[in-house]
């Protein structure tokens, strides 16, 4: 794959992109609009069957995202939920209401126990953007090795990046990784706590054996793009360090990632970060 023949989405019209197309396997890959988060969800097309990976945030692309699924005349045999933020599974409840969902088990529990109160509270903010109800994981993923349709399948926990814990399932015969929200491809990134862990996973997955990188926001990327991801939240934290305000801070990052996607999700985050300034700050050494 070349990530240079791709186009970022525009800011209101939601793209597809053909990731991976061997005599075997297909990957596709669905992202919202720039506007809309540019979240990023995928199909991976076996002989036999789909699996999909994530649900969308708002109701309307989960059903483009189903459209999709459906124009591949294949049935969905596992929908994957790599962890427990709205905008990977309110989506698709009403898209979706037929799939078997599966989780890690902590993600799963999250899922059962949050999910409802998340759904309320974002109806709310959102109104009708907002699907009416949800599709609950049922079955729980393990870490480990399994083979779908001749396909290796790795999955793996990786803790303490974006969200404290979240599901990559690697591909190694096509070398793809579906990292989600590990990495944002030139989309700003949800930042709520401090970065250096989420750093060191994006520095293993530098020397891993991949080309391809499906980020949870943004188009499929390559391994010049984790660089940009490592220098990004790097960057952004140091600001967060040296800013007095939020909107300070808000504003010397959207300056130096003029071109970045989903610049709503620093509003969002920007509470939780500063929460953890306000600590410090009411605690002077
Ligand atoms: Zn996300």
């Amino acid at each position: 794959m070349e990530t240079s023949k791709y186009m970022m989405p525009d800011d209101f019209t939601s793209s597809y992109y053909l990731v991976k197309d061997t005599s075997h396997v297909k990957v596709h890959s669905f992202v919202s609009p720039g506007s809309m988060f540019a979240n990023a969800t995928h199909i991976i097309e076996l002989p036999t069957q789909l699996i999909l990976i994530d649900g969308q945030f708002f109701a309307q692309y989960a059903q483009e995202f189903r459209k999709l699924a459906n124009g591949l005349n294949k049935p969905i045999t596992r929908f994957y939920i790599t962890h427990d933020h709205p905008d990977h599974y309110l989506g698709m409840g009403d898209a979706f209401p037929d799939v078997t969902v599966y989780a890690l088990p902590e993600i799963k529990d999250a899922i059962n126990h949050r999910g409802n109160h998340e759904l309320t509270e974002k109806q709310h903010h959102f109104g009708s953007l907002i699907a009416t109800r949800l599709n609950y994981p049922s079955i729980t993923v393990e870490p480990g090795v399994e083979w779908i349709d001749g396909v290796q399948f790795v999955f793996e926990r990786v803790l303490n990046t974006e969200s404290p814990v979240t599901l990559v399932i690697k591909l190694p015969d096509l070398a793809i990784a579906i990292v989600q929200d590990i990495l944002y491809h030139n989309t700003h990134a949800f930042i709520a706590a401090p970065v250096a862990e989420w750093v060191a996973a994006l520095q293993r997955l530098q020397h891993e054996p991949y080309d391809i990188f499906l980020p949870g926001h943004g188009i499929p990327a390559g391994k010049a793009d984790i660089d940009n991801a490592i220098s990004y939240l790097q960057k952004a934290y140091d600001i967060f360090l040296k800013a007095t305000t939020e909107e300070a801070y808000k504003q010397s990052l959207l300056k130096i990632y003029t071109h970045y996607a989903g610049a709503k999700l620093i509003d969002i985050y920007l509470p939780l970060l500063f929460r953890n300034k306000e600590v410090a700050a009411t605690h002077p050494d």
